[in-house]
């Protein structure tokens, strides 16, 4: 199928407990390119996901108990074969989610980058000895896996949103459950197939794909052998599932959505400012939780910075991204289209000008123009939600108060950016945004390296970096008495 050298990666069930397991009914995965059925996957019900969670289970005791090297060993494999199989990964990834080949490789690399890091992180899993009050007292503090986790996964990156928690957890010596997104399940059971050639035992990786994500999700919220979960989605699905954990108090992280602002002051370098808008963006066609979502420009340079930046999205290629050269691919869904047809809209009926885009796009129903709006202001929709489109709404500003005000008049705090010379301002205006990361001349924040997440309601937790095993480990403390003779 499409060019796809290893076929054997194209998996249509359900991975639980080291088996394919087949269900009675199947559901279609679709191109959102073309509309094509990509392939039937067998639909999992309740039943799968509570024998997925029987499994991860089973494997636990197992697991954390290898040595630490070890389970690095098994990660290192798994990372060496995402890489070896990084185009075929990255075709199947674009034939179901719809960015382009060249960011679906990137996402590939960035996805199995993580799984290479936790492993390294994994052999530092270091505890304390604290001076104790008492001579006849030792205070000793261990750290160990928290056991079974349970995960829901968005469609918007398909790969590196699963192996962001999963490498994490394997490393910390938990196992793992993932319920990836209806709309991109074949990422995901790629991941398996080759969690099993690289080692990983059966049951520490388990994969439930189904349609009932209502269902499913209760089992992973409530299942009583499931000591944490953690979610990357919508914030207002995100509240719903972080209810449903209260009932057993399970540990929770989450990555939810943002309202990012990209903010360029007068004193920045606007052709570097446009290269970073445009990237932060238009990459996945504006569907990323990090995508900007306003664009704040000084009055200064509002002119200079509009002209250049409407030219730049006007050259935008869009078209089927499995195509070359192509750098917007279609969004998700005609729904999703929809959506954004109606933001933009309402702005224009309220007032925003259009320069650029503004309609669907012929490349089919699923396709949206590049657009910019100015003459929007903060109280209008488009700035008020999560655009997930490819729309830049530009506000125009006089001063750093009141930008920062603007900035952060949003429940979000994922990320936010801004261009600025002046290193004063750059200190103030790093400080005062309330968010979780902060690009400053830089557009592309995310690396293995580096903590990811949010504050306020983008979420809990981070991902990645020195910070990331810390939601799959509990500390345990020792006090050992009867030291003194
Ligand atoms: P979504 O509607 O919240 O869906 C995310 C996942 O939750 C999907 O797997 C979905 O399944 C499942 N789901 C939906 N309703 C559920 C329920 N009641 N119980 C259990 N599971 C449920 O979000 P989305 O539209 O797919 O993704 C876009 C959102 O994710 C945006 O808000 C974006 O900002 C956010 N996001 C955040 C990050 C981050 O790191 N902070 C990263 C990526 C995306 P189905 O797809 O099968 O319905």
């Amino acid at each position: 199928m499409y060019k796809i050298k290893d076929q054997a990666l194209i998996k249509t069930c359900s991975y639980i407990a080291g088996n394919w397991q087949s269900s009675q009914t199947s559901f279609d995965v679709l191109n959102p390119a073309t509309g094509e059925t990509v392939a039937q996957v067998s639909d999992a019900s309740v039943e799968e996901a509570t024998l997925a969670v029987a499994a991860a289970n089973k494997a636990f005791k197992a697991w954390s108990a290898l040595p630490a090297h070890e389970r690095a060993k098994l990660l290192r494999n798994w990372f060496n074969l995402m890489m070896e199989h990084q185009d075929d990964l990255a075709r199947i990834l674009t034939l179901e989610q719809g960015k382009p080949l060249a960011e679906a490789k990137g996402e590939i690399a960035y996805g199995a980058g993580f799984i290479e890091w936790f492993a390294e992180e994994g052999k530092r899993v270091y505890g304390d000895t604290i001076p104790s009050l008492s001579p006849n007292q030792k205070v000793i503090v261990t750290k160990q896996a928290v056991g079974v986790v349970a995960s829901i996964t968005p469609w918007n990156f398909p790969n590196a949103m699963i192996t962001r928690k999963a490498a994490a957890a394997l490393a910390a010596g938990c196992t793992f459950v993932v319920r990836p997104a209806t709309q991109t399940p074949l990422s995901a059971l790629a991941m398996a197939e080759l969690a099993e050639r690289a080692g990983i035992p059966a049951g520490v990786f388990n994969v439930v794909v189904g349609e009932d994500a209502v269902g499913i999700g209760q089992v992973l919220t409530t299942h009583p052998d499931i000591a944490k979960f953690t979610f990357t989605g919508s914030t207002a699905v995100g509240k719903i599932l972080i209810k449903q954990c209260a009932s057993t108090v399970k540990k929770v992280s989450m990555e939810l959505g943002g309202n990012a602002p990209f903010i360029v002051f007068n004193d920045a370098d606007i052709d570097e400012a446009v290269k970073g808008a445009i990237i932060s963006k238009y990459r996945n066609a504006g569907q990323t939780c990090v995508c900007t979502n306003r664009i704040f420009v000084q009055k200064e340079v509002l002119a200079s910075f509009t002209e250049r930046f409407a030219v730049a999205v006007k050259n935008l290629q869009v078209g089927n991204g499995i195509e070359d050269d192509i750098q917007i691919g279609p969004m998700i869904s005609s729904t999703a289209v929809d959506g954004v047809i109606k933001l933009v809209d309402d702005s224009i009926s309220q007032g925003a000008i259009l320069h650029t885009g503004g309609n669907r796009h012929h490349a089919g129903s699923h396709f949206y123009q590049p657009t910019v709006l100015t003459n929007v202001t903060p109280d209008m929709s488009v700035a008020r939600n999560e655009i997930f489109g490819p729309v830049s709404p530009i506000i125009s500003f006089d001063s750093e108060d009141e930008v920062i005000a603007m900035a952060n008049n949003t429940e979000y705090g994922l990320a936010a950016y801004f261009y600025a010379r002046d290193i004063g301002r750059v200190w103030r205006v790093a400080q005062a945004l309330e968010y979780g990361m902060i690009g400053i001349n830089e557009s592309i924040i995310s690396n293995v390296a580096a903590p990811f997440g949010g504050v306020k309601q983008s979420g809990s937790g981070r991902e990645g970096s020195k910070y990331g095993l810390d939601d799959y480990l509990e500390i345990k403390y020792l006090c050992m008495g009867g030291i003194s003779q």
